[in-house]
């Protein structure tokens, strides 16, 4: 059976869900500026890592330019201090609700293959998903290491699935889901589907509002998300 449908999942608030993920991230920004920034003085949800930290600079009067090289320390740190934090227990992540046996029987149906778009640096998503139980089906992606505008990231992550597969797949035949209206925005710019999930902090009367392919308020049930999906 031929493939017929990419599905390119966010992570956070859509696959899972963190507790105290603002631990590593504010050890990481001090970590690597050498100033205090705190994650939770802005709403990070749908952005990329470097637009939340160039956010956060902002929001407390120290706009700055960060360099490429600051990013790449950055990264480093952030993955280094969410492993100490996920070991001693003082942040933890778990699976959404429904999103094992989704990805599994997503993976089994035949029809669809699988991946992530999202904000995360490559070294944080893989630890995340790792610490989820998810990394198994969801090797292929693209990330903010690859670019921190969240809209050029489907195709990156489209064109490593064409890659791996030898063949092309159209733009509408590719889903994005996602708890937020810019997971929306970055489907759009690029043609694909999109599926908004109500396990975020946006309510699903908001996700409505924006007008996504589909709007569901979890993904408990596996058989009509893989219903839903088939026929977007
Ligand atoms: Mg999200």
């Amino acid at each position: 059976m031929l493939m017929e449908h990419l599905i390119l999942f966010d992570i956070d608030g859509t696959l899972t869900r963190t507790q105290n993920g603002f631990v590593p991230f504010n050890r990481a920004i001090l970590d690597t500026f050498s100033v205090a920034g705190d994650i939770r003085s802005v709403f990070p949800d749908g952005m990329t890592d470097p637009h939340i930290l160039e956010e956060i600079f902002a929001r407390a009067g120290a706009a700055m330019a960060i360099s490429g090289e600051q990013l790449n320390q950055f990264a480093n740190n952030l993955r280094r201090n969410y492993a100490a934090a996920l070991g001693d227990g003082t942040t933890t992540i778990r699976a959404l609700a429904g999103v094992p046996e989704l990805l599994d029987q997503l993976s089994a149906h035949g029809k669809f293959a699988q991946g992530v778009v999202t904000g995360n640096f490559e070294a944080t998503a893989r630890i995340k998903l790792d610490a989820a139980g998810l990394v198994r089906h969801l090797s292929l992606g693209a990330y903010a290491s690859d670019s921190s505008h969240r809209p050029d990231l489907p195709p990156i992550a489209k064109r490593r699935w064409e890659k791996s597969a030898g063949r092309a797949i159209r733009p509408d035949a590719c889903v994005i889901v996602g708890d937020t209206p810019k997971d929306l925005e970055a489907a759009r710019a690029n043609g694909m589907k999109c599926v908004l999930v109500g396990t975020g902090r946006h309510p699903i009367e908001e996700l409505r509002y924006h007008a996504p392919d589909a709007a569901i308020t979890d993904l408990t049930d596996t058989g009509a998300v893989i219903d839903l999906l088939e026929k977007l």
